[in-house]
C-alpha cells in the first residue's frame, strides 16, 4: 500500500483545503501516531497511522457506497446546467468522495440509486454480461393484461428495432381514474437496462407509463423506511449483496 501526504489525506476526507491543512498543522492541531505534526507533507498511510484532527481520530476510508431514494425532477448525474442532480441532495461530507450514480434513472423516475466512487463495482453492476436483474413498480396507462405478460416473457420489440430480453411483469391492480381510463399498477423485472427501457416495453404494447419507480437492483432492495430525497450508506450485509 502506498503512503501519502498528510494534508492530501485529511482535504480528500474534507477537514480542509492544503492551504487550511497548513495552518492547522503549524497550531499543532494534527497528530500522527501519538506525536504532534507540524508538516502537512508528511506522508502517512491512511488505514494503519493514527491521525487526530482537532483531537478527533480520523476514520479514513477509501469508498463509500450510498442508496438513494431518488426523488422525481433530479437528473441522474453529477453536473447538470439546468436540472437538480442527485448530487445536490448528498452532504458534503459524502460529496468529498466524489460518488457518482451507478447507471441512471430517468428524471421522472423515482426509486433505488446506488452512489459510489468505487468505479470497479460499478462497472460489474451495469456490465450489459451480467445482466443484473432490476426491478421497478410502475402504474400504466391502459389495462395490462395476461396477452402483455406473455409479450413481456417472450420480449418486445422496441421502437428502434430492438428485441429485449425476457421480462417478468407481474399485474397488482387495475383501477378506474377520473377520466374513465384504466390505471394498471404492476413490477417489471428487466435483465438490461437499454434507454428509458420500461416507458418503451409499454410503448411497444400500446401503453404508457405515468409512474415509476425502481425497487431492485441485483439482490439490493430499496429500504422502505429511507424517506424520498434522503440516502443512507449501504450496510455491511447489502455491499455484501452485490459486492
Ligand atoms: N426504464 C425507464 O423507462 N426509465 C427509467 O428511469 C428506468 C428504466
Amino acid at each position: 500500500r502506498t503512503t501519502q501526504r498528510l494534508d492530501k489525506v485529511l482535504s480528500n476526507l474534507g477537514f480542509g483545503s492544503r492551504a487550511e491543512l497548513k495552518k492547522k498543522a503549524k497550531q499543532g492541531s494534527i497528530v500522527v501516531n501519538g506525536t504532534v505534526t507540524k508538516d502537512p507533507g508528511k506522508h502517512v498511510d491512511p488505514y494503519t497511522d493514527i491521525i487526530e484532527f482537532e483531537g478527533e481520530t480520523i476514520q479514513y476510508r477509501e469508498y463509500v457506497y450510498l442508496m438513494l431514494h431518488k426523488p422525481p425532477g433530479v437528473v441522474s448525474a453529477t453536473e447538470d446546467l439546468r436540472d437538480r442532480t442527485v448530487l445536490d441532495l448528498l452532504d458534503a461530507e459524502y460529496r468529498v468522495f466524489e460518488p457518482f450514480p451507478v447507471g441512471r434513472l430517468d428524471k421522472d423516475t423515482e426509486g433505488l440509486l446506488l452512489l459510489t466512487n468505487d468505479g470497479k463495482l460499478a462497472h460489474e453492476l451495469l456490465s450489459p454480461r451480467k445482466h443484473i436483474p432490476k426491478t421497478y413498480e410502475a402504474t400504466v396507462e391502459g389495462r395490462v393484461d395476461e396477452e402483455d405478460v406473455r409479450r413481456f416473457a417472450a420480449g418486445v420489440t422496441l421502437d428502434d428495432g430492438y428485441v429485449t430480453l425476457p421480462g417478468e411483469l407481474l399485474i397488482h391492480s387495475h383501477e378506474e381514474r377520473g377520466d374513465g381510463v384504466t390505471l394498471s399498477r404492476i413490477s417489471l423485472t428487466i435483465h438490461e437496462g437499454k434507454f428509458h427501457q420500461v416507458k418503451r416495453m409499454f410503448e411497444a404494447v400500446g401503453k404508457k407509463v405515468v409512474y415509476l419507480k425502481r425497487i431492485s437492483m441485483g439482490e439490493l432492495r430499496l429500504d422502505e423506511n429511507l424517506e424520498i430525497g434522503t440516502y443512507r450508506e449501504l450496510t455491511e450485509q447489502e455491499l455484501a449483496l452485490i459486492g
